[in-house]
């Protein structure tokens, strides 16, 4: 079978939304279409290892926000190269809620919806919702698919290496500092997890006397 076949069929890139519980989740898909008017509804692929997913088999909603050309390469990275399960994706983005569902503030248009039925694969969950809400935020042209392969994607990698460099950097630079003695922290457990009657060795005083410097 010539799979690069199915790359011919067009699709967009969007940025999905869900919650856990309190906490916004979320990934890229591409596997997006509106299927039907009545309902206004529309299809939606989750690949089945995806956090966001599992939230959505839980709440039965989920947001989309459609990307447009000219999108910061750090999104689709941010959202595409990492899990909700280790990464508070949401973090690393301009955002804002709305009915309770996580949206990118920069968006083309935005969908609220909710789950009509689910189907399962081997791979993958087809979701078809219903379309609670729809706004389009500006006029531009969509990022499709067919933009990420061919010449996006050097972009999103590069810029996705640039933050995990950033984020070694922070973390091998930043240290728990006692502010009274100057003592540095750098016990094996993460100073955030030690006991609240944790003393600092030289000068005995406590944690809330220790400063991320
Ligand atoms: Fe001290």
């Amino acid at each position: 079978m010539d799979l690069d076949a199915l790359y011919k069929l067009t699709h967009g890139l969007y940025v999905l939304g869900a919650k856990d519980g309190d906490r916004p989740v979320g990934s890229i898909v591409d596997a997006v279409m509106q299927v039907a008017n009545k309902p206004t509804a529309v299809a939606l692929s989750c690949a089945n290892t995806s956090y966001t997913k599992a939230c959505i088999d839980k709440t039965g909603e989920f947001s989309l926000s459609v990307l447009c050309k000219g999108i910061d390469p750090f999104v689709v990275a941010n959202f595409g190269f990492q899990s909700s399960k280790d990464v508070d994706k949401w973090a690393n983005v301009e955002w804002f809620e709305k009915n309770n569902l996580p949206y990118l503030k920069d968006n083309l248009a935005n969908f609220a919806c909710r789950v009509l039925h689910s189907y399962s694969l081997e791979s993958n969950t087809l979701f078809v919702a219903e379309v609670i809400a729809a706004q389009t935020a500006k006029e531009a042209e969509p990022l499709t698919y067919l933009d990420y392969r061919s010449y996006f994607k050097t972009d999103v990698m590069n810029s996705f290496q640039q933050y995990k460099q950033r984020g070694k950097v922070m973390s091998e630079e930043k240290k728990w500092v006692c502010t009274v003695c100057g003592y540095v922290y750098d016990g094996e457990v993460p100073f955030e997890e030690l006991p609240d009657d944790y003393l600092c060795p030289l000068c005995g005083v406590g944690k809330e006397f220790f400063e991320l410097s």
